[in-house]
């Protein structure tokens, strides 16, 4: 598996924030959203190949009780269904972190999710009509939320993002408000500082959940944490 970085840090997102994980980051992505904060795993793919021994070792020696497979596009990797699995026998508590275009029968305790709406559009010509043509499945959002616990986390760039996401969970009328969470984008603590204040607010009004990004809060836009 290509593998970008590995690391323990506090999940910084959504309802497991602030909990201790080790961090299982693919390389490779299918999408090139324009603000992708991982552009290692996207734009320019780097990263080392690890076997799925020298993955699961690596599992095994951690005390963290979570761990956050992530990418990228982890669920582009076949190999994520024993790695995944191989973390259930050992107990710990899976997140799996897709932007929800690609189904894989991994074993997961929660699906977080995170479509991209029109604001993730590249300008690069080159990407931008695969991006678009790639980013919404809602096959695969109703085969993920019908088989696993799931969230759903949009970043939110403008309050007038909000329209295009409500036309866009109109289109899968049983996904639930209460399973959305909205998080500022932002890859500077400035950023996450100007936007949180209108878009908690927003969320709050139409009965969604709020997430920060602890981890820009935290330590910026350092990678690795
Ligand atoms: S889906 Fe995620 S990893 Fe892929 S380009 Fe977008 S933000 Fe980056």
């Amino acid at each position: 598996m290509q593998i970008a970085e590995i690391f323990e840090s506090v999940q910084g997102e959504g309802p497991w924030a602030g909990t201790q994980s080790l961090f299982i980051r693919t390389s490779g992505c299918n999408l090139r959203c324009w603000f992708c904060d991982t552009p290692y795993t996207s734009w320019k793919p780097e990263g080392t190949a690890w076997t799925l021994a020298e993955l699961c070792h690596r599992i095994a020696e951690s005390s963290a009780p979570d761990v956050v497979l992530t990418g990228g596009e982890p669920m582009l990797v076949p190999d994520l269904v024993p790695l995944s699995e191989y973390c259930k026998s050992l107990g710990k508590r899976i997140t799996v972190e897709t932007a929800g275009t690609v189904d894989l029968p991994v074993t997961a305790d929660l699906m977080a999710i995170s479509p991209k709406l029109s604001n993730s559009s590249p300008d690069d010509a080159s990407w931008k009509q695969r991006h678009e043509a790639s980013r919404f499945r809602p096959e695969v959002i109703r085969a993920l939320t019908s088989r696993y616990q799931s969230i759903l986390k949009f970043v939110i760039d403008k309050p007038e993002d909000l329209t295009e996401l409500q036309q866009w969970l109109q289109q899968i009328p049983e996904l639930q408000p209460s399973t959305v969470w909205l998080m500022p984008q932002s890859r500077t603590r400035e950023q996450l500082r100007e936007k949180s204040p209108w878009l908690r607010e927003l969320a709050r009004k139409h009965g969604f959940n709020f997430s920060s990004r602890l981890h820009i809060e935290m330590f910026g836009n350092q990678r690795g944490t």
